[in-house]
């Protein structure tokens, strides 16, 4: 996809808001051709939820906006496959730990499919590469940066890294000596030696080291993925605002402090997606997922809709009035879409060369998304040129299509009238599917009954079930 490669690059320059500087920058490449990108990915030992999938989706529309300025992307990002929160869940739900991760990778990725986020060259899983983590520890101890602790856990040490701080600049001054933390999420206010290498503590999985057996620390694991992946300094690494404070400035002193080169150039965070004015997380139990979204009868796209009519770096509380308004919308514009083509193939209006005018508009919808990716203007700008009386249907669908490149709508798809089913409707197929598995089929029939009496119907497939409208 080289959409907007015929647009010089020089006249509207990529702008994105760098975290390490504070400002919107230009963004110039390493390598003119190729852009090295990094992307913080899942710990998958439950669903994604839609908090995490806007951070996706922010990650995607870079990317798409980055190829359709004519460069190549090569972006990588890690799998989890081990760490604390997989540890419990394997110990409480008795099961093994690839079981549950192979399982949730799998759906994370259907998850990125619906939502028709690319899939990233690379997805490398951290099990996969304790080597690499383990041989990046060897270079920070032999430098100096790191150091072995009496129970054969290894920490950095981070007095010894004089820029420790650069990216989510915590308070260090009143701090003489750093205590150390073994947990990989803490407080900005406790910053502290931070684990590269757990040693073994009873039942959990571990990989034998040269400090005896153990397993890698959470930010050592997309240090050394990166790297081997992306070379020792590359242009841009992504993530939610949660991931500055400890993990990115941690990558940073440990990637820096090994190399003695800058690790990423430009870094760029999503903020966080809310429920009621609070951040969505699995901890806080708030949280949906997609298949809540697709349960209701909602179209995974919308959802996409409703992030990008919000900038990525502000804050976005979710509802389901937002996300059904969302859905009308790009219902809309898929309509809207299929009229134009409908009126081409006809050959209602006469046939005339796309005019200057719609490569003007192209510009300027190139560079709202340039302008650190302004999404909302441009689905707000889709709006209006479809009134345009100066543009033919041909022209109007050309523009349709060069915009959904990036925004990634899939607008040229036909539309397909979505129903929202009653949350009493889902709560009843739930109950019927339990008496189902339980084997009373009896009860199960009756409820299937009630269901049709309500004007929708049930439908069986692989996957389980789906409540259609008659
Ligand atoms: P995790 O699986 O928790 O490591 O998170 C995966 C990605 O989702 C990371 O980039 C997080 O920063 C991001 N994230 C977590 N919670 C939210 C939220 N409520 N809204 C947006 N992004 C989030
Ligand atoms: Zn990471």
């Amino acid at each position: 996809m080289k959409a907007f490669s015929h647009l010089s690059r020089k006249a509207f320059p990529i702008k994105l808001y760098n975290s390490l500087s504070g400002k919107k920058e230009i963004f110039e490449p390493i390598n003119k051709d190729v852009v090295k990108m990094y992307t913080c990915g899942p710990t998958v030992y439950n669903f994604a939820h839609i908090g995490n999938l806007r951070t996706y989706i922010f990650e995607d529309v870079l990317r798409r906006n980055i190829k359709a300025n004519g460069y190549d992307v090569f972006q990588v990002m890690n799998i989890t496959d081990i760490d604390d929160k997989i540890i419990k869940e394997s110990q409480s739900s008795k099961k093994e730990i690839k079981e549950i991760t192979s399982f949730f990778e799998e759906k994370f990725f259907e998850d990125l499919k619906k939502l028709n986020i690319e899939i990233p060259e690379k997805a490398p899983r951290a099990t996969e590469h304790i080597s690499e983590m383990v041989a990046l520890i060897q270079k920070l101890i032999d430098k100096g940066y790191a150091y072995k602790s009496d129970d054969g856990s290894v920490y950095f040490s981070i007095s010894k890294f004089e820029n420790y701080g650069k990216l989510s600049h915590p308070d260090l001054s009143g701090i003489k000596k750093f205590q150390r933390v073994s947990a990989d999420e803490y407080e900005k206010d406790e910053v502290k030696d931070f684990v590269l290498w757990k040693a073994k503590k009873e039942d959990e999985p571990f990989w034998e080291s040269p400090w005896g057996p153990g397993r890698p620390g959470w930010h050592i694991e997309c240090s050394a993925m990166s790297m081997k992946y992306l070379g020792e300094s590359f242009d841009i690494h992504t993530g939610g605002v949660d991931n500055i404070f400890p993990h990115h400035e941690n990558e940073i002193a440990q990637s820096e402090a090994a190399t003695e080169k800058p690790f990423a150039k430009y870094w760029l965070h999503g903020e966080h997606l809310l429920v009621n004015g609070q951040k969505m997380a699995k901890s806080a139990g708030n949280f949906y997922t997609l298949s809540d979204i697709e349960e209701k009868g909602f179209d995974p796209l919308s959802f996409r809709y409703l992030c990008l009519q919000t900038h990525y770096q502000s804050k976005m509380n979710f509802t389901w009035e937002a996300l059904s308004a969302a859905q009308t919308a790009l219902e809309g514009l898929r309509k809207a879409y299929m009229s134009f083509k409908k009126d081409i193939e006809s050959g209602k209006k006469k046939k005339r060369l796309f005019s200057r005018k719609l490569s003007d508009f192209k510009k300027e919808i190139l560079k709202a998304l340039n302008d650190n990716l302004n999404t909302s203007q441009v689905l707000a700008m889709l709006w209006t040129l479809l009134k345009e009386k100066s543009l033919i249907p041909a022209e109007k669908a050309s523009l349709i299509e060069f915009a959904d490149e990036i925004l990634g709508l899939n607008l040229k798809k036909g539309i397909v009238i979505m129903e929202i089913i009653p949350d009493e409707l889902i709560e009843l197929a739930k109950e019927r599917d339990q008496l189902r598995k339980q084997g009373q089929f009896k009860e199960a029939d009756q409820i299937r009954l009630r269901i049709e009496e309500k004007g929708y119907e049930l439908r069986d497939n692989e996957n389980g079930y789906k409540i259609i409208k008659k």
